[in-house]
């Protein structure tokens, strides 16, 4: 029976079509979206959304209908997981970090390791960057068996874009019986990181000044990388908190016109935000491990914000798994928990 999948559902964007590929790669089931990211200004399938459906179609030898660039309707017909060497070019800017999201999950399923080199964003706005996969979600998703290694073989910046990222996936070996992040510990080291490639100097420095005036920040815990190995101009900066149990990673991406302590101030104030709230996982981690915890099938996180992105996650996951989520409001933050359905 094929799945009908509606890509307007909840926020109506990627995050719909990218778990339905992974999860019917992995469940062998076959299912069908229309209205691809529907609630989008350009909706349909762009350059990073199309990486992704021939990602995961490559990975699971899936046969596709509908796979062509701003295509809003996909048919997707998955075969068998396959280990391999697989190489995927998005072609634009878009980000290699979420095709990634697409594959490991699907590769962490196959009989033996593979390795995945993907080219274009490597730190894009509205993403993951390279960074937040490699200190937070990898390892946060390690404790439960899924273990993978990234490394940035390039840097990509949107809009220029030519970053490159060689993932190695191994297969998972035994799931735990359970999934659970409801602690973090104490506060063991906090650090600023400025990404700067082919910018001037200032924007860096008036960026540490940002983040040192406040006072949660010593100059010493602020470091700034001058990226060269990249095509084009870019700036993040990351506040990157690492808990005895968690670390979690802010970022804000610098943009042409937005004032250089707006970017520092906004990875800032989110990492701030969210050291308050006690929480181990944030909002942005948070969607991102559902499936995982689905996968596991039983479990909990303790987060400080159930975003619409993750309660989308959750309506799509459950079309795919036998599982059940429920979200409650408690006076430490917010338990997402899946059970078994
Ligand atoms: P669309 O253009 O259709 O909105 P998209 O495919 O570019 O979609 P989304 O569907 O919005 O992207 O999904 C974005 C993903 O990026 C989510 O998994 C979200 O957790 C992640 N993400 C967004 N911002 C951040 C951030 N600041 N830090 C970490 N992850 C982020």
């Amino acid at each position: 029976m094929t799945l009908f999948i509606d890509g307007q559902i909840g926020e109506g964007g990627g995050q719909v079509l990218r778990t339905s590929l992974s999860l019917a790669a992995i469940t062998g089931k076959d299912f069908f979206i229309d209205s691809i990211r529907g609630k989008r200004k350009k909706p349909g399938l762009q350059r990073q959304h199309l990486a992704c459906v021939k990602a995961a179609a490559a990975a699971c030898g899936a046969s596709c209908e509908g796979d062509t660039l701003h295509s809003q309707r996909l048919a997707f017909r998955p075969g068998k997981i396959k280990a391999g060497n697989y190489f995927f070019d998005i072609g634009s800017a878009g980000s290699c970090c979420l095709v990634l999201q697409t594959v490991l999950p699907i590769l962490f399923h196959a009989g033996s390791s593979s390795s995945v080199v993907v080219c274009g964003g490597t730190h894009n706005p509205m993403a993951p960057t390279a960074d937040f996969l490699i200190k937070s979600f990898l390892p946060a998703i390690s404790r439960f068996g899924f273990h993978a290694t990234l490394n940035l073989a390039r840097h990509g910046f949107y809009p220029a874009g030519g970053g490159r990222i060689v993932a190695r996936v191994n297969p998972v070996k035994s799931l735990p019986r359970k999934l659970e992040i409801m602690e973090r510990g104490n506060l063991v080291a906090k650090k600023g990181k400025i990404l700067l490639s082919k910018l001037p100097k200032h924007i860096a420095e008036r960026e540490t000044k940002s983040l040192t005036r406040r006072g949660w920040f010593s100059p010493e815990e602020v470091e700034t990388i001058t990226v060269t190995d990249s095509q084009g101009a870019g700036n993040v900066v990351s506040v990157i908190l690492d808990y005895e149990k968690i670390t979690c990673l802010f970022q804000a991406i610098g943009e042409k016109g937005k004032k250089a302590e707006k970017v520092a101030s906004e990875a800032h104030e989110a990492a701030l935000f969210h050291h308050k709230t006690k929480t181990p996982v944030e909002k942005y981690l948070a969607d991102q491990l559902l499936i995982y915890l689905a996968l596991v099938s039983e479990g909990s996180v303790l987060t400080s914000n159930v975003s619409l992105h993750s309660e989308t996650n959750m309506m799509i996951i459950e079309k795919f798994l036998p599982v059940t989520f429920r979200t409650a409001r408690t006076s430490g933050g917010w338990h997402i928990t899946c059970s078994r359905a």
